[in-house]
């Protein structure tokens, strides 16, 4: 896996420090290409089942409630809560030492689906099960932008 790379942002969305190693990004293939096309366009879409009309995460080719074939790519709201989450004290390469200590979540969105993610826009220790998250969109590359939480906004 020595194909060249294309320069990358930082945790900042500036450029990576030098002598840090980029940090390994989602390649999309087929099944989750619309995702990312999505994501590139800050919406965050998600399968749902035109006969049985749930939502579902990661993308499958049959509806796991009731195994319909006919799925297609819905936009969500964006909202949810922290289902579970970790913070990460020790970074697993380097790649993403500048960025420790950061949460690791379990999104749990309004529509239904879990996704694992990462919690932005507060302090590790503020982040509590249950607190009401919007996604933010993470410009990680020219292909790829992550769709990352951070608390949503008291109403
Ligand atoms: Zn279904």
């Amino acid at each position: 896996m020595s194909a060249p790379q294309k320069p990358q942002a930082g945790p900042d969305g500036g450029a990576p420090a030098a002598g840090v190693p980029e940090r390994p990004l989602p390649v999309p293939d087929a099944a989750t290409a619309p995702y990312w096309e999505a994501a590139r366009a800050h919406r965050l879409v998600m399968p749902k089942c035109v006969d049985c009309g749930a939502f579902h995460f990661y993308p499958r080719t049959l509806c796991p409630h009731c195994s319909s074939a006919r799925l297609e790519w819905t936009a969500c709201s964006g909202r949810g809560e922290v289902y579970s989450f970790t913070v990460v004290h020790r970074a697993p390469s380097p790649a993403f030492a500048a960025d420790v200590p950061y949460v690791v979540a379990t999104v749990k969105l309004a529509e239904g689906p879990h996704l694992m993610t990462r919690i932005t826009g507060c302090a590790p220790e503020a982040v509590r099960i249950g607190m009401a998250v919007r996604v933010a969109f993470i410009e990680a590359s020219a292909e790829i932008t992550l769709p990352v939480f951070a608390p949503a906004e008291e109403a």
